[in-house]
């Protein structure tokens, strides 16, 4: 697409023709910053302060920040960012354009008030939305009892009573899974799938519980963190933790009809990553991403500067 082809997005010429605008101020998108700001690239980094883990008081499992609020490493992360002459603009994106300009844009990216910014790379580190099972009260404990990530979150649970909320086929493999970290553990299928035998005699075996009387709803105590659980069945059960799978949202509408940079289109100006690109990553798999982006970026950079100088 050309800017004329895109009239509604006029950018205003005369601001700045950012080397990069980062969409996104988490752990990806301030990474990839870092890399590019102390690779002396104009960058600006535009942020609506909507992260994922803001429901969760303590990261885990990141080297050098284990227990750190999540919040605190951002904080750092903007201000090395700052402190290397990157710039924040606490505003929503709504849609990001790939157009090819005589100026060197190649990107025009537009925010939700009207304004519209021009960049000649564009790393979109923008998250996903966790879509949880609907169960009454689950939602409330979101990051305060209920958690996606063993791994993140099992440590400081160990030994104490568990249960994983089934959402599907698989959930029994979560809950082989979470015996590693109690044994006091209880698999609420809720019916969302069938257990086979061989699932079933393998549970077993294990040691794991299998409740089959479906979850009426999720229980609080006054301090608001999970208490239990009140089975259709009117049985409450004392946990201390429950482990789900949420169906995970890719926050990346703005992108829409966008290429992303990759082997299907090795010269687009869009690099995706984080969250956005793969739910998986945590926040150190985050952070690297973001730095490996950040590299490709200014090698990108560079080359369009070398064939525009011997042109
Ligand atoms: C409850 C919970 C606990 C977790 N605990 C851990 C843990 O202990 N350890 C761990 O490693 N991982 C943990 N995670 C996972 C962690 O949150 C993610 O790995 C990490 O946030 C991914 O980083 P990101 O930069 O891709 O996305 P995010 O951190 O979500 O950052 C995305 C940013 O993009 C911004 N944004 C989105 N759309 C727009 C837009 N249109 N315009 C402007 N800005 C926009 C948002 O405001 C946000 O700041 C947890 C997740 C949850 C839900």
């Amino acid at each position: 697409m050309t800017q004329q082809d895109a009239p509604q997005l006029a950018a205003d010429t005369k601001t700045e023709l950012w080397d990069t605008i980062v969409i996104g101020a988490g752990p990806a998108g301030l990474s990839a910053a870092l890399m590019l700001t102390r690779g002396r690239r104009r960058v600006l980094v535009i942020d609506h302060g909507v992260p994922r883990n803001r429901f969760t008081d303590h990261m885990h499992g990141v080297l050098g920040h284990e227990g750190r609020a999540p919040g605190e490493l951002r904080r750092i992360g903007r201000a090395e960012v700052e402190a290397h002459e990157g710039v924040f603009e606490d505003a929503e994106v709504a849609t990001v354009t790939s157009v090819v300009n005589d100026d060197g844009t190649r990107v025009l990216v537009a925010l939700k008030d009207g304004r519209v910014f021009r960049a000649r790379a564009v790393v979109a580190a923008t998250g996903l939305r966790d879509e949880l099972p609907n169960v009454p009260g689950l939602r409330a404990l979101w990051g305060r009892g209920v958690y996606a990530c063993p791994f993140c979150d099992g440590y400081e649970h160990r030994d104490r009573p568990i249960a994983v909320l089934a959402t599907g086929d698989h959930s029994d493999m979560k809950a082989h899974l979470l015996r590693q970290w109690s044994a006091d553990l209880v698999l609420l299928v809720n019916g969302s799938f069938t257990l086979g035998d061989a699932e079933s005699r393998a549970l077993a075996a294990r040691g794991i519980r299998v409740e089959r009387s479906g979850v009426d709803e999720v229980l609080a105590d006054s301090d608001g963190r999970l208490r239990g659980v009140r089975l259709a069945s009117g049985t409450e059960l004392e946990l201390e933790a429950i482990f789900t799978n949420p169906d995970f949202v890719p926050l990346t509408g703005m992108l829409e009809g966008v290429d992303v940079r990759g082997p299907e289109h090795p010269d687009a100006r869009v690099w995706v990553v984080g969250n956005a690109g793969d739910a998986r990553a945590n926040v150190p798999v985050s952070i690297g991403q973001g730095a490996a982006a950040g590299g490709e970026v200014a090698f990108a950079l560079l080359m369009d500067e070398i064939a525009a100088a011997t042109d």
